[in-house]
C-alpha cells in the first residue's frame, strides 16, 4: 500500500494484518514480495531505521564485544531500509552441497534440509540480486588467473567462484515495488521492542513497535516472521520477556548460541621460487611493469564480475574432517606487510578498475561496494603509502604472496549473545554484549587444509608454503589480522531437535506456533560462502511455507 513513517501513527494506536514481518533488510523484503506475489495476504513490514541511514537509527545497534576482537556493533550492520545490503560488497556464492549434508567429525554439523529443497530458491534468490551469472564452478575455457589453473589446482585442490551483484541495495532498487505493493504496508522508524504472545509464550501473536519520536503501536498479526539480522533477531527474542523471564522461544537456552562467522584472515605464505624453476613463466602476467602491478593487485579477479578462490575437495574434506575453507593468493603490500586501510582501498579501486563495464554500470545504479566519497577519502590520504606500493611493485619482481583465508567456523554453543541488563538504547531495549569464539578444531582444519593447498602449490613448481607462526602451533592464538567477513550466522538455529536448535526445517520455532525466523539466524551451519545469497534463497523458502500454511 504504501511506505509510511511512524510519525502518522497515533500512541496506542493497534493495527491488524496477515503476516508481521519484522527488519526490512534483503531477508525480510525478499519475503514480503514474494508472499505479496504468490498469496493474498496482507503484509506489515516493520524496519526500525529510516529510508536513509541517520546517527541516531545507526546507534541503536550500539553493543559490546566481550569475546575476540571483532567489529564495532555499531557498524558491522546498518539500519536503514535495505539493511546491510547498503554497505555489502556484492559477493555471491550459494553454501555447497556438503555444508547441507554435514560431514564426519563436525560435531552439530549439516542441514536439516537438503540443498536440493533449497536449489530452486538459490536461482531465484540470484535474480534478486541481479548476477548476470550463475557459474559457481569452473568450465572449460573460461579466462580464469593462470595461478587458478593446472598445474596449480589438481588432485585435492579445486577452485570455486564467486558471482558479483552490483552490489544490489535492497531498498533503493525495490523500493518502487514496496511503494505500489497493493498487500504490502512498509513501516519505516518502526523498531520492533517485543514480539508478543499469548500468556504461556506458546504462540506469537504480534509485535509492540516503538519509534525514535516516542510512539508506541502493536501489531497483531496470525504470524510473525523475525528477518532482523542475526544479532537483532536474536536480541529481540531475548529481550520478548512477557511469558519467560528467558526470551521467547528460549525455553533450551539455544538463542543467541552458536554465534559463527568466516574467520578472514593471511594464513601463510608462499615464498616464491626463483625464476627459472620450470613453472615460474607462469607468473609473467604478475611479474611484469605496470601491468603486472595491476594483475598483481587483483590476482584473484578475472575479466568481470567474478572472483576465484582455492577449496579443497569434498572427498578430503569427509576424509581428514575439516571443515569447508577457501583461501586465495594476494600480494604483499612490500610497505606495510599488514593490510593497511590505504592498501585495502587501493586494491579495492584497482579491482573495480579491472571490470569498466561493471564500474560504470555500479555508479548509474547508485549500486558501488561502498559509498564512493569515503573510498575516495581514503584513497587521498593514503597517498603516500599507495605511492610507495607503486614505486615497488612496479620495480620489482614479487618473491612472496599471502594466501588469505575464509574459512568456515564449527558450530560453538559458548559462542554467544547475551543481554546486558545495565545498558539500554535510547528505546530501553537492553543492548547486546557478543562473545564470539573461535574453537581449537577450526584453526587446526584450516593448518590442515592450507597445508593441502601448498603442497600442490610446491609441486606445481610455485613456491614453498610458510605458515604464520600462529597457524603452526595447536593454540587458542590466531595471531595478528583475525577479523570476520561482517557474517553473522546461528542465532536462531535449525535443527530437528529443540534442544539443539530454535526453529524446526521449516522455519517455526519449535516452542512458539505462529513465529517464524527468516535470517541467518537459523543458519546450522556456515560453510565458507558470504551468506548474502543463502540468506534470500532462505527466506525465500520460509515465504512458500508461510503462503501454504497461512493463505485464505
Ligand atoms: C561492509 C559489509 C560488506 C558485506 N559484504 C558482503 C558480501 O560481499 N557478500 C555477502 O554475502 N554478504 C556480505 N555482507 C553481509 C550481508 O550484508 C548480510 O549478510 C545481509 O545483509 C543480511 O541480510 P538480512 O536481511 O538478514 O539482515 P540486515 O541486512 O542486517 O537487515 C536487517 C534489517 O532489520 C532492521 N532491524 C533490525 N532490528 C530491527 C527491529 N528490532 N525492528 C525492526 N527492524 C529491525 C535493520 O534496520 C535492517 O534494515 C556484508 C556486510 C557488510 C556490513
Amino acid at each position: 500500500m504504501a511506505i509510511r513513517n511512524t510519525s502518522a501513527i497515533p500512541k496506542g494506536t493497534e493495527l491488524e494484518t496477515d503476516i508481521c514481518v519484522v527488519g526490512g533488510g534483503p531477508a525480510g523484503i525478499s519475503i514480503a514480495l514474494s508472499l505479496s506475489k504468490s498469496t493474498n495476504l496482507n503484509i506489515v513490514l516493520l524496519e526500525s531505521g529510516g529510508l536513509d541511514a541517520s546517527d541516531a537509527d545507526q546507534a541503536l545497534n550500539d553493543g559490546a564485544n566481550v569475546g575476540l576482537d571483532y567489529y564495532d556493533l555499531t557498524m558491522t550492520r546498518h539500519r536503514v531500509l535495505g539493511g546491510s545490503s547498503h554497505k555489502w560488497a556484492g559477493w555471491c556464492r550459494p553454501m555447497d552441497e556438503l555444508d547441507f549434508d554435514g560431514r564426519p567429525g563436525i560435531p552439530d554439523g549439516g542441514w536439516p534440509i537438503s540443498y536440493d529443497e533449497m536449489r530452486p530458491y538459490f536461482k531465484e534468490a540470484a535474480r534478486l540480486c541481479q548476477l548476470e551469472s550463475e557459474q559457481w564452478e569452473p568450465a572449460p575455457g573460461m579466462d580464469l588467473p593462470p595461478l587458478y589453473l593446472r598445474p596449480f589446482i589438481g588432485g585435492d585442490v579445486e577452485i570455486a567462484l564467486w558471482q558479483g551483484s552490483p552490489p544490489t541495495k535492497f531498498g533503493i532498487v525495490y523500493r518502487d515495488r514496496l511503494e505500489a505493493d497493493e498487500q504490502i504496508t512498509a513501516y519505516v522508524g518502526a523498531t520492533a521492542v517485543e514480539v508478543l504472545s499469548d500468556e504461556d509464550g506458546q504462540q506469537a501473536t504480534g509485535v509492540r513497535v516503538a519509534s525514535l519520536r516516542g510512539n508506541e503501536f502493536v501489531v497483531k498479526a496470525r504470524a510473525v516472521v523475525l528477518a532482523a539480522g542475526a544479532i537483532e533477531t536474536a536480541r529481540l527474542l531475548l529481550a520478548s520477556t512477557g511469558a519467560n523471564p528467558a526470551g521467547l522461544a528460549n525455553e533450551n537456552d539455544v538463542v543467541g548460541r552458536y554465534f559463527m562467522e568466516h574467520p578472514h584472515l593471511v594464513t601463510g605464505r608462499i615464498e616464491l621460487y626463483p625464476q627459472g624453476t620450470h613453472n615460474r613463466p607462469m607468473l609473467a602476467s604478475i611479474d611484469k611493469g605496470f601491468s603486472g602491478v595491476r594483475a598483481r593487485l587483483a590476482m584473484q579477479r578475472p575479466a568481470g564480475a567474478m572472483k576465484v578462490a582455492y577449496t579443497i575437495s569434498r572427498e578430503r574434506q569427509e576424509k581428514e574432517h575439516l571443515l569447508n575453507f577457501s583461501t586465495h593468493l594476494r600480494t604483499v603490500s612490500p610497505v606495510n606487510r599488514e593490510e593497511s586501510d590505504a592498501y585495502q582501498a587501493f586494491k579495492l579501486a584497482v579491482g573495480n578498475l579491472r571490470s569498466p563495464k561493471r564500474m560504470i554500470k555500479q555508479i548509474r545504479d547508485r549500486a558501488l561496494p561502498e559509498d564512493s566519497g569515503n573510498l575516495v577519502k581514503r584513497l587521498v590520504k593514503g597517498t603516500p603509502e599507495i605511492t610507495q606500493v607503486i614505486y615497488h611493485e612496479a620495480l620489482r619482481k614479487p618473491t612472496e604472496l599471502a594466501l588469505y583465508t575464509q574459512s568456515e567456523q564449527s558450530p560453538n554453543p559458548d559462542s554467544r549473545l547475551t543481554l546486558d541488563p545495565d545498558r539500554t538504547d535510547a528505546l530501553g531495549m537492553p543492548r547486546i554484549k557478543l562473545d564470539w569464539r573461535l574453537s581449537r578444531i577450526d584453526k587446526q582444519s584450516i593448518m590442515g587444509a592450507q597445508e593441502i593447498i601448498g603442497a600442490q602449490l610446491d609441486r606445481s613448481g610455485l613456491g614453498r608454503l610458510i605458515p604464520e607462526p600462529a597457524f603452526t602451533e595447536d593454540s587458542d592464538d590466531w595471531g595478528p589480522g583475525l577479523r570476520g567477513g561482517h557474517h553473522h550466522i546461528g542465532t536462531a538455529r535449525m535443527s530437528t531437535d529443540p534442544k539443539r536448535g530454535v526453529v524446526d526445517p521449516a522455519g517455526e520455532a519449535h516452542t512458539v506456533r505462529d513465529l517464524y525466523v527468516g535470517d541467518t539466524a537459523v543458519f546450522p551451519v556456515g560453510g565458507y560462502a558470504n551468506p548474502f545469497l543463502t540468506t534470500v534463497a532462505w527466506s525465500l523458502r520460509l515465504a512458500d511455507t508461510i503462503a501454504s500454511r497461512y493463505q485464505r
